[in-house]
């Protein structure tokens, strides 16, 4: 009998926080059929030089809670790989990790259309593009930003209606968001 392909898509971020675009992302990719994984990466953003508010913790936490809502198959892995480095890294580097630890025959790097735009600029880009197949999602379907929702935020106004439930909840819950820069 055949060996069944595996395929795993990447879809990495700051995730600050996680919302419903993302939300949206990740519900289109479960509706591919030939992918084994999906693996969710919160980037590693550092506290004293960018613009990250909410802990890696934090972020961490609000990936798995939402992920938490979506189908089981195929299976959402949140990983805390580049979290755990305590440093800044290349998407090369994590997709690296993943060909060494999942050894799958194929591996799928999921961008937003603001990311795919600024794509040719990433580190080693040219490498990064051979490795992998790339699915675009157009932001206008779902168009979101944590950007905004950090703003109404920190102006008291509701989010209710740009995050998943259980996104709102940790976020009132811990108060996340409420002071500016
Ligand atoms: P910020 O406003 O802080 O820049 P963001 O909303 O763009 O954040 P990120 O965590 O930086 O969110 O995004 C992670 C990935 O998700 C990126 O590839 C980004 O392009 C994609 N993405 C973000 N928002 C959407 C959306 N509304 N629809 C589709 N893809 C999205």
């Amino acid at each position: 009998m055949q060996k069944k392909r595996t395929s795993i898509a990447l879809f990495g971020g700051s995730f600050d926080p996680f919302h419903l675009g993302h939300l949206a992302v990740l519900r289109a990719a479960q509706q591919v059929d030939f992918l084994s994984y999906i693996i969710v990466m919160p980037a590693y953003v550092s506290p004293h030089k960018d613009k990250t508010i909410a802990s890696a913790t934090d972020r961490f936490e609000m990936v798995k809670l939402a992920v938490s809502t979506l189908p089981p198959t195929p299976p959402i892995i949140v990983s805390d790989w580049e979290i755990q480095r305590d440093a800044p890294t290349y998407t090369i580097d994590t997709i690296a990790e993943i060909k060494e630890r999942y050894m799958p025959d194929e591996i799928y790097l999921i961008l937003g259309s603001d990311s795919y735009a600024t794509l040719q600029s990433w580190h080693r880009a040219e490498d990064l593009i051979d490795q992998v197949k790339l699915m675009v999602i157009d932001r206008k379907t779902v168009p979101v930003s944590a950007t905004e929702i950090r703003e109404k935020l920190l102006k008291l106004e509701s989010i209710e209606a740009l995050v998943p439930e259980v996104v709102a909840s940790y976020i009132s819950k811990l108060k996340l968001y409420s002071q500016p820069l």
